[in-house]
């Protein structure tokens, strides 16, 4: 169809040149006998400018080119008069591919509710808000890529359907081949023994444990996967399928991790300023949680760490009354994570050596026995993004861990042999991918930065 992108030719376009652009029409308008058309085609946040002379013969075709239809249009490339653009297209020729009747179309010019938009899944990427946040999700998810392979990590794939139901199986989706008519609903008295794959399978919470083999092979590796959270979490930043990405390394501590975790969050910043800065100027303007000055501030400084035995006394001091208690040895709720970041801290903040009770089995237990080499990246408005550990290499320390805390043995002895044949210090987080697009772009509900969100109740398309 010989189409030009609109972001390509906006960047390399030339006064004076033939151009095709195809794209669906956010506005059309007339003045003085002559057509505006803003054209947009979802590669970039800007819209071309389409200039139809009413001596043209594509303007006849003007009445099926309403908000929303697709279009392509064929002209000249011109310097643009109007302020705000670089360029417009003096069009000798419209194509109309599907027109969009403004009596039923959704989407007329005027502003809508994030909720709203919610509703009509399939059309609201159409939208500015939309196409910023989506583009720049695109953004993040190469910049991640380009990060890790930038420094020697390789990229593993980690199981999707897994058996390991180590992290809590409650809050696991069980995945079967068997007749759902005959389960119930707790599955009990179920014998999956006569399953697909002869015992019970899930969709996976984590892809830890596996990228640990692979680190305890190759060295450096991450994951960059889906994920599936069976728990009844209807918030702001809770989707049953997620996106994430778990760096692991070899020969590191806790120390190293917190290092990566930190440089890779301004990485990702640097890029999002360099690829997305009208996406982020845009967000700015009309939602006001995001800009371009405060994406170069985090991109420069540093992160504070605090341990957990100094946050509780940092929440102690608050005068602020919280919903949950505040005691050495219960974990951090998101209020508790948004006092130290948003009113404390003002800032991203990493806090470090949980109470070994509230973590998992594999975190490494500190010096003082009470402890464990834990870290959480928690960031203002929403909390925590990040959550790592170095983790416990010693095998007789893991395996009485194990004991405690009632993890069984079985279908874990492979991760025990890694203890027992060339065991070294490693350490890795999880970044939940979401939760990220959702600080960079200052999204509040994290169904707005992802195209089909799941959620409880919630699986459109
Ligand atoms: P939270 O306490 O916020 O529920 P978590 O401690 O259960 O999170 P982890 O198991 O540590 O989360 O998962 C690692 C990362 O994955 C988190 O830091 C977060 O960014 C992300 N994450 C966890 N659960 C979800 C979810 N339901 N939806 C989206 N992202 C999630
Ligand atoms: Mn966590």
């Amino acid at each position: 169809m010989e189409r030009m992108q609109i972001k390509s030719l906006l960047s390399y376009g030339n006064s004076g040149q033939e151009v095709s652009v195809c794209g669906w029409v956010r506005t059309r308008r007339e003045s003085k006998g002559i057509a505006f058309i803003a054209l947009n085609d979802g590669s970039t946040q800007d819209t071309l400018q389409l200039v139809i002379a009413g001596t043209s013969p594509a303007f006849r075709k003007l009445t099926l080119c309403n908000t929303g239809a697709a279009i392509k249009a064929t002209g000249v490339l011109k310097d643009s008069p109007a302020q705000g653009q670089k360029f417009e297209v003096e069009v000798s020729g419209i194509e109309v591919f599907g027109d969009a009747d403004p009596a039923s179309y959704p989407l007329q010019k005027k502003g809508h509710t994030l909720e709203f938009l919610r509703e009509i899944g399939h059309l609201r990427p159409r939208t500015n808000t939309f196409g910023a946040v989506f583009r720049v999700r695109n953004i993040l998810a190469h910049a991640v890529h380009e990060f890790f392979q930038g420094k020697g990590f390789i990229w593993v794939h980690t199981p999707i359907i897994t058996s390991s139901d180590c992290e809590g199986a409650g809050d696991m989706f069980t995945v079967t081949a068997l007749d759902p008519e005959k389960l119930s609903k707790d599955c009990r008295g179920v014998d999956f023994s006569q399953d697909f794959f002869g015992r019970r399978a899930f969709l996976t919470v984590s892809g830890q444990l596996e990228a640990e083999f692979l680190a305890m092979s190759m060295g450096d590796v991450y994951t960059f996967g889906p994920t599936f959270r069976a728990e009844n979490s209807n918030t702001s930043r809770h989707l049953s399928e997620f996106w994430m990405i778990e760096p692991e390394m070899a020969f590191a501590d806790l120390k190293d991790d917190m290092q990566l975790a930190e440089e890779f969050v301004r990485f990702l910043c640097v890029r999002v300023l360099e690829k997305g800065e009208g996406e982020i100027a845009f967000l700015d303007k009309f939602y006001k949680n995001t800009s371009i000055a405060g994406l170069k501030e985090l991109s420069e400084k540093p992160f504070l760490h605090i341990s957990y035995s100094d946050a509780i006394r940092e929440l102690d001091k608050a005068t602020e009354k919280f919903e949950f208690p505040v005691k050495w040895g219960l974990d951090l709720q998101s209020e508790h994570e948004r006092y130290l970041t948003d009113k404390v801290f003002r800032g991203p903040v990493i806090v470090t050596d949980y109470p070994e009770k509230i973590k998992a089995f594999y975190m490494r237990l500190n010096d003082d026995g009470k402890t464990v080499a834990a870290m959480d990246v928690l960031v203002p408005g929403i909390g925590e993004i990040m959550g790592g550990s170095q983790r416990e290499e010693r095998l007789e320390v893991l395996m009485e861990r194990m004991q405690q805390m009632q993890v069984p043995r079985e279908g874990l002895e492979w991760y025990l042999d890694l203890r027992r044949y060339g065991s070294a210090p490693h350490a890795g987080f999880g970044l939940g991918f979401e939760r990220l697009v959702q600080y960079i772009t200052g999204m509040h509900n994290i169904r707005d930065v992802i195209p089909c969100p799941r959620a409880p109740q919630t699986i459109k398309f």
